[in-house]
């Protein structure tokens, strides 16, 4: 076979997950909630179900859904997607992002990511048959401990072939958010170019200490050139439900829905009705930087008593760790013995590079995932104090 994507394996992901279970480690690896979603939400199902709502949807998803993403995008971030064109739902943020890059880009085009970045944006541009441009994020340093976007090397990779830039704060897996400014220095960098931004917003409820979520969408000048994309998995603790979406301008919507109607057509529609009726009550989704804020402290303060160092976590439901005090195997061996012989999987930075071999990709650093319950993250803290 002549294959397409000849140097792609399985993911981190599943790799770790399947080593975590052969050794029955605890997972705070691959990123999902080791709890359930809200029972009112798991009721709307079945009553979806049992009110006949169990054949194909319309293809853009079903109307109730679209209104309800519409109503949120609008009183968060002051935006007016139209449900009819410009609001589709998909099977995922990764179906949206896949969709997304084949929609823009093609042969003798490039798309320019941020590393480390989430693994599935690479292989997408590849498939695309165009190719992918990697600007560093700006790492940590003694005075700003945190990932940081490098917004000159963004400028400075845009050349004429450039179709699309692809971003997800807050970001998988460093944490790192934007802020007011970072919009700002994205306006400009982008302004007078055809570059499509490609945002990638799945954490978008996951944001800590008070921060407001700096959303493309709060800008029109961004809105009006970029495919906003977010997924219900990690706002509902649904990542097994595989339902997201993505808001686009009407022009870039109905380039999307030619490859989405073919790629899945449809998405499930009882999911759908639940959602559209969750989604009805804000707080469902306003709830969710408070209870993620006290994981985070809990795993954050639990990891002061070992001997990882903690970088800091603005968002998202990960957090960075440094292990040099600990070990100086590279980050793909330290996360596999962390699992095999302490019983703790986690996730290593390097697979969130192009090349994971390389001395730069690999900083001694691992992401614990803290989407699980108190008494999971008690007993990989129980475990890590040995470490
Ligand atoms: N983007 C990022 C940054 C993610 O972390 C994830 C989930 N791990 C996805 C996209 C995929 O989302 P979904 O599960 O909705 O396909
Ligand atoms: N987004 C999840 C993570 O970063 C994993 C999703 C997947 O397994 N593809 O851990």
């Amino acid at each position: 076979i002549n294959s397409k994507l000849p140097d792609v394996g399985v993911t981190i992901f599943t790799v770790m997950s399947r080593l975590a279970t052969e050794t029955r480690a605890i997972n705070l690896g691959q990123g999902f909630p080791d709890f359930d979603p809200d029972a009112g939400l798991l009721a709307q199902v079945d009553a979806a179900m049992a009110a006949g709502h169990n054949q194909y949807a319309p293809m853009p998803g079903i109307p109730a859904l679209r209104a309800a993403i519409a109503t949120k995008t609008q009183a968060l971030y002051g935006a007016a997607y139209d449900p009819e064109t410009e609001i589709t739902v998909t099977s995922g943020a990764t179906q949206a992002l896949m969709t997304a890059i084949l929609a823009v880009a093609g042969t003798g085009d490039e798309v320019i990511v941020l590393e480390p970045n989430y693994d599935s944006y690479v292989p997408a541009i590849r498939l695309a048959g165009a190719a992918p441009v990697a600007v560093q994020l700006l790492p940590p340093t003694p005075e700003a401990p945190g990932y940081r976007p490098d917004w000159d090397a963004v400028r400075r990779a845009i050349t004429p072939r450039t179709r699309a830039l692809v971003i997800n704060f807050p970001h998988n897996p460093t944490g790192a958010v934007l802020d007011d400014g970072d919009l700002d220095e994205l306006e400009r960098i982008l302004e007078g170019t055809g570059v499509v931004l490609i945002s990638d917003e799945v954490y978008e409820h996951i944001v800590f200490d008070g921060r407001r979520h700096a959303s493309i969408a709060r800008r029109p000048a961004l809105a009006a050139r970029s495919f906003l994309i977010s997924s219900f998995g990690k706002t509902f603790h649904t990542t097994g439900w595989k339902i997201g979406y993505c808001c686009a301008p009407a022009a870039l919507s109905v380039e999307f829905r030619k490859i989405h109607q073919f790629m899945v057509f449809a998405v499930s529609t009882p999911m759908q009705y639940a959602l559209a009726a969750f989604l009805k009550d804000p707080r469902h989704y306003l709830e969710l930087p408070a209870f993620y804020q006290a994981k985070r402290d809990r795993l954050e303060a639990g990891l002061q008593q070992t001997r990882f160092r903690t970088l800091p976590c603005p968002g998202t439901y990960f957090l960075l760790a440094d292990y040099s005090a600990i070990s100086d195997a590279p980050e793909s061996e330290f996360a596999r013995w962390l699992t095999t012989e302490h019983g703790v999987a986690v996730i290593p930075i390097a697979a969130f590079h192009a090349d994971p071999d390389a001395p730069a990709s690999n900083r001694q650093l691992v992401r614990f995932c803290f989407a699980k319950k108190d008494s999971t993250l008690d007993a990989a803290l129980e475990r890590l104090q040995r470490v």
